[in-house]
């Protein structure tokens, strides 16, 4: 820091963030990261992780989060466990506002993610890791010789239901119409496949199961006709709301709420970054998160150094 000015804010603490200040803070940028209250991302509602590189075993998320989370405090990032609930973004250096403080910086890096959306259902979020899932690329291996149902119409619902099929023996999708909304070419590799059926016009009641999901009560929303479904996973592909809200006005975000970017982690305001879920609704993976918030850090890095040297 200098005249009371940070080199580098990093906002949300999900594999991002924390990826970006353990960079940050190798880098000399002496990062100060804002973790939000509810810290660490995704992967703390997520249980068995087997896909992280080098965990031969597999770790628990919220272990994982604990993990990233110490490697960026013993290499000297600074991390806050406040939610940032202002950002000034037109003036420079940039002010970012969290309940107790307002902090200035010449770089931000954003990594705020995204997070699924949830039928509301208290049976759901008991059942959550416990065969509830919003991610079938984290967790399909799971469900190797077993029954999965997918909720959802869109592209991603139908990405995952065809990936589920590698595993599952059979896949239903739980859709509340009677057409999809995702795009044809997904739509025909989904009905040409034999082991994907649908079930049209339906939402789900309830996740039943008392340690495990045992099956999910469906209505008919047409007939009004209950009936239960027995399957041992449910994902819930309902689409997802980036954590953007507070960077409306000050970076372009897309219609769904999304950072839009340029040239990679670039947004549209120079010297602010975005890197994982906030703008990448893609891939979202821990991995390449984690990757992004290398990235982003990087960037913000060549940023900072050019404006000091002038
Ligand atoms: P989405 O397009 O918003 O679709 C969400 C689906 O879930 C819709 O079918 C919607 O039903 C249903 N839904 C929403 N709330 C529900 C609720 N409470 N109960 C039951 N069903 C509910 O979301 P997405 O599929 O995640 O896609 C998000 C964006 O990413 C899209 O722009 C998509 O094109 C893009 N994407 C692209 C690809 C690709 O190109 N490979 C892959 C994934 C995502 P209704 O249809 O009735 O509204």
């Amino acid at each position: 820091m200098k005249d009371g000015v940070n080199k580098l804010v990093i906002i949300g603490s999900g594999p991002a963030g924390l990826t970006a200040a353990v960079y940050g803070a190798r880098a000399d940028m002496e990062p100060l990261l804002f973790m939000g209250t509810k810290y660490g991302g995704q992967l703390m509602i997520t249980s068995d992780v087997e896909n992280f590189p080098g965990f031969p075993e597999p770790i628990l998320g919220p272990e994982l989060m604990e993990r990233m989370k110490a490697q960026a405090e013993r290499v000297g990032a600074k991390l806050v466990q406040d939610d940032v609930v202002r950002v000034n973004f037109k003036r420079y250096p940039f002010e970012v506002t969290t309940p107790t403080q307002t902090v200035k910086t010449l770089s931000v890096v954003i990594a705020t993610g995204a997070d699924p959306k949830r039928l509301n259902l208290d049976s759901e979020m008991r059942l959550m890791g416990k065969g509830v899932s919003n991610c079938a690329v984290c967790d399909g291996f799971f469900f190797r010789g077993k029954k999965v149902a997918v909720v959802g119409g869109g592209d991603t619902a139908m990405e995952e239901a065809t990936f589920l099929t590698k595993f599952a023996t059979s896949v239903r999708v739980i859709h509340r119409r009677d057409k999809l909304r995702a795009s044809k070419a997904l739509q025909k590799a989904a009905f040409s496949n034999p082991k994907i059926s649908f079930i049209w016009d339906s939402v789900v009641e309830e996740v039943l199961g008392s340690s495990r999901v045992e099956g999910v009560k469906i209505r008919n929303i047409k007939t009004g006709k209950e009936s239960i479904l027995e399957v041992d996973g449910l994902f819930v592909s309902i689409g997802y709301d980036p954590n953007t809200k507070v960077f409306a006005g000050e970076v372009e975000l897309d219609p769904m709420g999304y950072v839009v970017t340029r040239n990679g982690t670039e947004t549209s305001v120079p010297g602010v970054f975005v890197a994982g879920d906030a703008h990448d609704y893609r891939y979202r993976q821990a991995v390449t998160a984690a990757g992004d918030g290398v990235k982003a850090l990087m960037d913000a890095e060549k940023f900072v150094e050019e404006k000091l040297r002038g």
